[in-house]
């Protein structure tokens, strides 16, 4: 048993899974064990585990649903850390919300439309949780996480608690610039007052868009790549004809030529030849480099 290990299992026990697998907890369904995997119920459990990781030189990253995540086949070396229910409380004080990273960010976007709060509305239908959410500047139909946010809490790589302004995580497209293997506790967004009905309908709506243009019913990850500026990857994929392209047990979705899908028993290393396939077919025919939005993590 190493040295970390050790001293987290005197604290966490059971609590604490070694070569725990990751398939389960991600959108793809695919993905090897983590060495170290725990569960922080509290930010003091977190800051513990991320502290001890630190004294012992191991790395530590953060899952949150999994829903932008391929996890190598090989699965994921040093500590893999989930935030648990204690994490994923909200608190709404006027047009001002505090919620939890762990929460379900549909759970947000569904208790701020019915407090009649406006802000939140591009995220019905978005997978995952808030703290992903935060990390990926999750957006859709023109709304993103960076125009409603104030302040984003969290745990250093030692183990301190830290709050960051929106300037420090510095939001781009589908991106942020957070401190290394900073975890995020809690999210801090200012919203404005609405009409509840129609931020209800305005919901409803997207929920229609979403459901008209997304493939349904297999494991997948979303969107593979962001849409190059101007353009849109979805467009340069089907014109380089990927659109139902299969490697093993994955393949382009002939729904939705941006969006892999698991047919059963997909291999991380198959879904990464498809996208490495991608990439060199529409570069070669568009002169276009699609940059991967879904996050490759793990031992490859
Ligand atoms: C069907 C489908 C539709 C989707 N549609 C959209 C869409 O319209 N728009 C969009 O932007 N995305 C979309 N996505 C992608 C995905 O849902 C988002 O990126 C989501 O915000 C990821 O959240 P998550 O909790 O699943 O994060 P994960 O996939 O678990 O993690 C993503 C990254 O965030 C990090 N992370 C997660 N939680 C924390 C935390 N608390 N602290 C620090 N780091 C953390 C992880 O380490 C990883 O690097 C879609 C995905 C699916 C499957």
């Amino acid at each position: 048993m190493n040295t970390l290990e050790h001293e987290l299992r005197s604290r966490f026990g059971a609590r604490l899974e070694a070569h725990r697998p990751l398939a389960d907890l991600t959108s793809f369904q695919i993905g090897g064990p983590a060495d170290l995997f725990i569960t922080a119920e509290t930010e003091d459990e977190l800051m513990a585990v991320m502290a001890a990781a630190y004294r012992h030189g191991a790395t530590a990253m953060c899952l949150g649903a999994g829903t932008n995540l391929l996890v190598s086949d090989r699965g994921v070396r040093g500590l893999v850390v989930k935030l648990g229910a204690g994490l994923a409380r909200i608190v709404i004080d006027g047009a001002n919300v505090v919620a939890g990273a762990a929460m379900q960010f549909g759970a947000l976007v569904e208790a701020v439309v019915d407090r009649g709060l406006a802000g939140l509305e591009f995220g019905e239908g978005i997978p995952g949780t808030v703290g992903g959410g935060l990390v990926m500047n999750a957006g859709a139909f023109g709304g993103e996480m960076a125009r409603v946010v104030t302040l984003v809490h969290g745990v250093t790589v030692a183990g301190e608690a830290r709050a960051l302004t929106k300037d420090d995580v510095k939001f781009a497209y589908r991106r942020t610039d957070l401190p290394p293997r900073f975890i995020i506790t809690r999210v801090d967004f200012a919203l404005a007052p609405g009409d509840r009905e129609a931020l209800r309908s305005r919901v409803a709506e997207l929920r229609a868009k979403r459901a008209s243009r997304q493939p349904r019913g297999l494991p997948n990850a979303g969107s593979v790549f962001k849409n190059p500026p101007g353009g849109y990857a979805g467009r340069l994929l089907e014109s380089a004809g990927l659109k139902g392209e299969r490697m093993g047990g994955a393949a382009f979705s002939g729904q939705h030529a941006n969006f892999i899908v698991n047919l059963g028993g997909a291999r991380a290393a198959e879904v990464r030849a498809l996208i490495d396939l991608a990439r060199s077919k529409v570069m070669a025919l568009s002169g276009v480099a699609l940059e991967p939005e879904v996050r490759m993590i793990g031992e490859w």
